[in-house]
């Protein structure tokens, strides 16, 4: 009967979004750094051995695929992720994210910025009350888990951006705004329009009109400040015009010029990214954006990407 409902949840869903922040009290990691733990006999060696030493011994972080009822919510009936697809997204996450920063604003960056866990969990997580799921989480800026990883979809960039690479980027940005704070004035430009608790009733149309980039945007301030980012950073030029062009051209009865907002946040967002951790969003845009045809073009087999990622290097070390 559970999967009836779940199916039914899913249709009857009015808004797929992105429900985070949650700050439940960390569990102390307990991930072994020594290489000890690892079987060569093992069906997993390979993989296990490649998140060892692209994760753990990178960037001190434990990239978690076997579900672990301990850290997962158990408000939710979830199911674990599938090997293949553990391997996939465990390579799209360094590619389209790790690696990024490492290019732009170098290795260290992520060190002591990111997360020390992520951890993979096949299934959605629904709430029937709100029509509302959750995409991922952020506990305390440690740990995040991405749900629904067993519809990955390696073909599909605006699929990979809305369920997964536009979450990294919206919980992220969140780890940096609570160690470095964004300026106030960002709070007041949609002061009193926020809505907590209907904001999935909002079509884009209406967000947009009212000045936020998604509906969720629109449920408070500070989710409004990580969506201008993490949009910004994985929409195309057209996407995010046609963005604009709604909050421009739909008219709201409360006279409130979507567009000429939307920009407002976008200028604070990436003025504040530039002050305080040195990114310059437009040039990490590019290189998101670059990668993400990459993947669109070795989606059959993505360890081609760092192939051509370490060859490209070459290229610049000797172009040096
Ligand atoms: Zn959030």
């Amino acid at each position: 009967m559970k999967t009836t409902i779940k199916i039914t949840t899913l249709l009857l869903m009015l808004s797929l979004s992105v429900v985070s922040c949650k700050d439940d009290e960390f569990e102390e990691s307990i991930f072994d750094t020594n290489i000890g733990y690892l079987d060569p006999n093992s069906y997993t060696y390979e993989f296990d051995k490649w998140l060892y030493d692209n994760y753990i011994v990178d960037y001190n972080l434990d990239f978690r695929y076997r579900m672990q009822d301990v850290g997962s919510n158990l408000d939710y009936n979830l199911v674990p992720v599938t090997y293949e697809k553990a391997q996939q997204m465990a390579k799209l996450v360094k590619y389209l994210w790790f690696d990024v920063y490492e290019t732009k604003v170098g290795k260290q960056f992520l060190r002591d910025n990111g997360p020390r866990i992520i951890h993979l969990i096949g299934s959605s997580a629904y709430n029937p009350d709100s029509g509302t799921e959750i995409l991922g989480t952020a506990e305390g800026g440690l740990k995040v888990t991405l749900y629904r990883c067993n519809k990955l979809n390696p073909k599909s960039v605006d699929d990979m951006n809305e369920y997964y690479f536009k979450t990294m980027h919206h919980e992220f940005s969140h780890i940096l705004h609570q160690k470095k704070s964004y300026p106030t004035e960002f709070n007041l430009l949609s002061a009193g329009k926020y809505n907590p608790k209907t904001w999935q009733d909002w079509s884009d149309d209406e967000a947009n009109s009212l000045g936020f980039v998604t509906n969720y945007a629109g449920s408070e301030a500070r989710e409004d400040f990580v969506e201008v980012i993490a949009n910004r950073l994985v929409l195309s030029d057209d996407q995010w015009n046609a963005i604009l062009t709604r909050a421009e051209n739909t008219p709201n009865e409360e006279g409130i010029k979507g567009k000429e907002l939307i920009l407002q946040k976008y200028e604070i967002a990436k003025k504040w990214l530039a002050e305080s951790w040195n990114i310059d969003i437009e040039a990490m845009r590019a290189e998101i954006l670059e990668r993400q045809n990459n993947v669109i073009i070795h989606a059959d087999n993505l360890d081609d990407l760092f192939q051509d990622q370490a060859a490209d290097n070459n290229n610049d070390n000797q172009d040096k």
